[in-house]
């Protein structure tokens, strides 16, 4: 056996297990999450589960465009630089303002942005084309009727449904909910995760390190992307290379855990904390035909909490949480978007892959070009080259080889 670049299997390996299957057997862990109302304010990046349509029309009522005049679009026919039309002024209409009396004919109201266009005006006049007066107003332009009016349901009307079911909640799909009124939203309860990361030789950034020893990434980024891709990530960092501190770490925590993720422990070496632990517990551990991220596990742990074991290499527990992990977390939550975009690419340069495994490379992508350019060499620790990433190549079983300019898929990241 080897390490995750696995340059050979020796003889009498059994089969790898295919990419798809094991993305099969991870998502089959977790079931779609219940769903619950959540005030606006706590919805950002959950997917909503139902459709939400409005009760008023947006806007609600006719309104000002613009700061400016509410006029007859009529009584300025004649309006230009060299001769003016002068009106006089009767109201000021801010924004909230109603009590206003009708427009008369042969007048004008001023009136700010989002102010109720009144009664018998047909169009706005901007500040900008007058002289600004506030008893009388010199107004140098004609409008269109209609002109600076925003009309009431131009954006949605009444019961047009403003976000469907699935749609992952940004900020202007809460700004349009808020609009339409809406205090909470159906949506779906984030997946609770557990990041536990293992490793006798990982300490804490911001201390000294001793020999051997190297500073966790894993547990960090691992919950940083369960928490960007919707879910809510508790993280234990340092559970050192022994069952037993394996077992009390996990305990208090599996009450309150839909899904553990392990970073770890998983290969073909002695002191495999994470293939000890959980071997015998309903998971189940597996060598997936992909560079980097071969070993891989995945089960039900004791009947109660779905587990994904990634490996240990940095850039292989990354690669493996994209392929396996995200899309699963994405629709147990309810998301309808679940994948990453995937472009095509012409290669800059030539690359060779391993046959009989899917290859993923970091690349960054060039919309503008629609070229990808490698980041660092294939090795499954090369953690700088995953950081200055933008996409991951995905270079299929079948491949070794690709000529510089050859197309390939890219997974956009950003
Ligand atoms: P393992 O799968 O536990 O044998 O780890 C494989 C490689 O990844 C080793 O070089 C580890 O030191 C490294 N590694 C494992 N876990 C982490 C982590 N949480 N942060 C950084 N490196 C790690
Ligand atoms: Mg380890």
């Amino acid at each position: 056996m080897t390490d995750d670049l696995g340059v050979s299997h020796g003889t009498g390996t059994p089969a790898l297990t295919a990419v798809a299957d094991h993305q099969s057997k991870v998502a089959a862990l977790l079931p779609r999450t219940p769903v619950l109302a959540k005030p606006l304010a706590d919805c950002l990046g959950h997917a909503l589960a139902a459709d939400l349509a409005t009760p008023i029309p947006l806007p609600p009522f006719d309104n000002s465009a613009m700061d400016g005049y509410a006029v007859r679009s009529v009584d300025l026919a004649d309006a230009s630089e060299q001769h003016p039309v002068k009106l006089p002024v009767h109201e000021d209409i801010p924004a909230g303002r109603v009590d206003v009396s009708p427009l008369q004919p042969g007048s004008a109201h001023r009136i700010m942005t989002g102010a109720q266009l009144p009664p018998g005006a047909d169009a706005v006049i901007p500040v900008e084309r007058t002289d600004g007066g506030t008893e009388q107003v010199r107004l140098f332009a004609s409008v269109q009727p209609g002109a600076h009016v925003r009309r009431s349901g131009e954006d949605v009307a009444v019961g047009e449904t403003v976000l469907t079911a699935g749609t992952t909640l940004g900020p202007a799909q809460l700004a349009v909910a808020a609009a339409v009124g809406a205090a909470n939203l159906s949506v779906h309860q984030p997946v609770r995760v557990l990041v536990l990361s293992t490793g006798s030789e990982l300490v804490e950034p911001g201390t000294d390190l001793r020999p051997g020893q190297i500073y966790e990434s894993n547990g960090l980024m691992l919950a940083a992307a369960v928490r960007e891709a919707g879910g809510t990530a508790t993280l234990l960092r340092f559970v050192p290379d022994d069952v037993e501190a394996f077992h009390a770490a996990l305990a208090p925590h599996l009450d309150s855990t839909d899904l553990l993720i392990t970073s770890g422990g998983v290969s073909a070496g002695a002191y495999e904390v994470v293939k000890d632990a959980l071997s015998g517990t309903g998971v189940e551990f597996t060598k997936v035909a992909m560079q980097p991220g071969m070993p891989q596990g995945c089960g039900r742990y004791r009947d109660r909490v779905a587990v994904v074991t990634l490996p240990g290499n940095p850039v292989s527990s990354m690669v493996s949480f994209e392929v396996f992990v995200r899309p699963a977390l994405r629709a147990a939550a309810g998301h309808r978007s679940i994948q990453r975009p995937v472009r095509q690419a012409a290669l800059i340069e030539s690359l060779t892959a391993p046959a009989g495994r899917r290859q993923y490379r970091r690349g960054r992508f060039d919309p503008a070009t629609a070229t990808v350019t490698l980041q660092g060499a294939p090795g499954s620790h090369l953690l700088a080259g995953l950081a200055r990433a933008n996409c991951l190549l995905e270079i299929p079983e079948d491949v070794t080889e690709l000529a510089a300019g050859s197309t390939v898929d890219v997974m956009l990241l950003d």
